[in-house]
């Protein structure tokens, strides 16, 4: 069953989903070559808590840490390690937090250094169909409205969307109705509705849209073992429209980029 949310309901959302916000900013100062995965999900526990909020994921399921670290052909769910990142990787960072009984859930994939430029088309290809599917999400259209602007936006660059792994409603949950596929049709699914919030996450695939899960019971990677890219935003049906609780401007100002892509998602 979907669970509406009110006004009120929705900015307690928007202060969750800022923490986590603001969690990937602090993320993206400290990320480079030779940080491991370990040492950043240390900085986001500490910022998380600092902020009156519980990391989201720890726990969750028996998730060991507060960050899914997923580098290069993971697709999501990696455990954070001791391994030192390296100059040409890249990572998605996928991050919770529960604040006032509220979940936020939000995700980046960073580059680090200089990476191949095959990989940097996947990134912004995939943040592309982020927003591709966030414009279809609106009141009277329906769920696969969305996964198809995903999946059409896409399969166009030659991707693999992963069909595993979905986004989903957010709320006292983590993962509520509906389920939000990155694939699908259009006109298909259930009816989007006023007060909805979702969590919308494509996961690309460089090649093949196979997936394996790794021998841990958490890590998946593509079955080609090519990169994968991951990124996601917290969204609410609000006046019939798309409005984005989440935020890249943390991540932005850390890292230098200018970029206007989130104000047509602003009331
Ligand atoms: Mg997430
Ligand atoms: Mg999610």
């Amino acid at each position: 069953m979907i669970k509406i949310k009110s006004r009120e309901e929705i900015e307690l959302m928007r202060e969750s989903a800022l923490i986590v916000s603001k969690t990937l900013g602090e993320i993206a100062k400290a990320i480079q070559p030779g940080v491991t995965t370990l040492q950043l999900d240390k900085i986001a526990e500490e910022h998380i808590r600092d902020h009156g909020a519980i990391p989201g994921f720890l726990g969750l399921y028996d998730f060991p840490n507060t960050l899914c670290m997923s580098p290069n052909e993971q697709v999501v769910h990696g455990i954070p390690n001791n391994a030192p990142l390296v100059e040409g990787d890249i990572i998605s960072v996928d991050c919770g937090a529960l604040k006032n009984g509220f979940y936020g859930d939000h995700a980046y994939t960073f580059a680090i250094g200089e990476i191949a430029e095959e990989t940097k088309k996947l990134l912004q290809v995939t943040k592309e169909s982020l927003y591709e599917g966030i414009r279809q999400f609106r009141a009277g259209n329906r769920v696969g409205d969305v996964g198809f602007a995903i999946q059409n936006y896409t399969e166009k660059h030659g991707y693999g969307v992963v069909r595993e792994l979905v986004g989903h409603g957010l709320g006292k949950s983590m993962h509520e109705d509906p389920e939000m596929p990155n694939y699908g049709k259009r006109g298909r699914g259930k009816k989007i509705k006023e007060g909805m919030v979702v969590a919308i996450e494509p996961m690309i695939n460089l090649g093949t849209h196979r997936i394996k899960q790794f021998s841990d019971g958490w890590t998946i990677k593509t079955a080609d073992l090519q990169p994968s890219a991951h990124f996601e935003h917290d969204v609410a049906i609000v006046n019939g429209k798309p409005e984005l609780l989440s935020t890249f401007k943390y991540v932005y100002e850390s890292l230098g980029i200018v970029s206007n892509e989130e104000e047509e998602f602003r009331q």
